[in-house]
């Protein structure tokens, strides 16, 4: 028998989820399509079911949640973008009728950010940020070993600084965000702009590798913009380290060396050259579960 925790990242498109040891190694998993389910109830029954017949004789000890916009205070999804669901959903309280345990509820973000603490290469890192590079920009910040959740539990939300006053048009209704520059989409976005043709962020980056003028170029705009609002973020936090993950990580020196040139030039002297921008250490396909599971085992530590 082993003590396992649940890990479940709830996602636009699928469900993944499995039972996790505290020391990340996978016991099961599965995955259902979030769109089969109109109800986040039949969502949740499903879910549930599967990770009961599942069990076996192990001891489950709790059960973490990524999902967007997830509150960690109260256990509920608010307005959640990307999800047809209702504009609060309690669940928590919905999870709590199968398993009677701790649930824990938080944005993918902050549990990405927490999976690199209790399994990663952030462990015993007491100050670090998290920024995920996908369809959008996530990000987790971690401060004096507590993730920072503010006053109503959405704090964190480096993907929706300002960095281009009127800049570009944001999914949040705004203009400029930074998401809007430095996130696999905005590659894309730039590259159509340098070049008046539509490529994918992965073909930005194989011609970037093929010494491309106009790929290299949209990797420095998008390090420029990134590295500013990474030396912005430190003046807030003071981070010793800043992870990198995410499709656009994978890039790798491409946008690393860059985003770091640009965050030391941006960076208050008293930060300069203290701050490491590394790629996470998370296996990118397993990192959304191993976050979530790690969110029972910070909270009952
Ligand atoms: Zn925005």
């Amino acid at each position: 028998m082993k003590k396992v925790s649940a890990g479940i990242d709830i996602g636009g498109t699928n469900t993944v989820f499995g039972w996790v040891e505290s020391n990340g190694h996978f016991l099961w998993r599965g995955g259902v399509k979030t769109t089969d389910f109109k109800d986040p109830k039949d969502l949740v029954k499903q879910v549930s079911r599967q990770l009961l017949d599942n069990l076996e004789e192990n001891e489950a000890m709790g059960i973490g949640i990524g999902a967007p916009n997830g509150n960690y205070y109260n256990g509920t999804v608010e307005f959640a973008p990307n999800l047809d669901w209702p504009n609060y959903v309690p669940l928590k309280e919905y999870f709590n009728d199968y398993f009677d345990m701790p649930v824990i509820v938080t944005n993918d973000a902050n549990a990405t950010a927490l999976g690199e603490m209790v399994y990663g290469s952030a462990k015993g890192v007491n100050n670090f940020i998290m920024v995920t590079l996908g369809t959008g920009l996530g990000s987790g910040i971690v401060t004096n070993g507590q993730v920072v959740y503010g006053h109503d539990a959405f704090a964190g939300e480096l993907g929706h600084v300002i960095v281009e006053e009127g800049g570009r048009s944001c999914g949040c209704g705004r203009n400029g965000c930074l998401e809007t520059y430095a996130s696999a989409t905005a590659i894309s976005r730039t590259a159509k702009e340098l070049t008046s043709k539509k490529y994918t962020s992965v073909q930005v980056f194989e011609a970037a590798n093929n010494g491309e003028q106009w790929a290299l170029e949209a990797f420095d705009f998008t390090a420029r913009k990134l590295g500013l609002a990474l030396a912005n973020a430190a003046a807030i936090t003071s981070p010793k380290i800043i992870y990198l993950f995410g499709g656009l990580a994978l890039a790798g020196e491409l946008l690393f060396k860059p985003t770091k040139l640009y965050m030391e030039e941006n960076l208050l002297s008293i930060y300069k050259n203290k701050i490491q921008i590394l790629p996470s250490s998370l296996d990118g396909a397993d990192a959304a579960i191993l976050g979530a599971s790690a969110l029972v085992w910070k909270e009952i530590s």
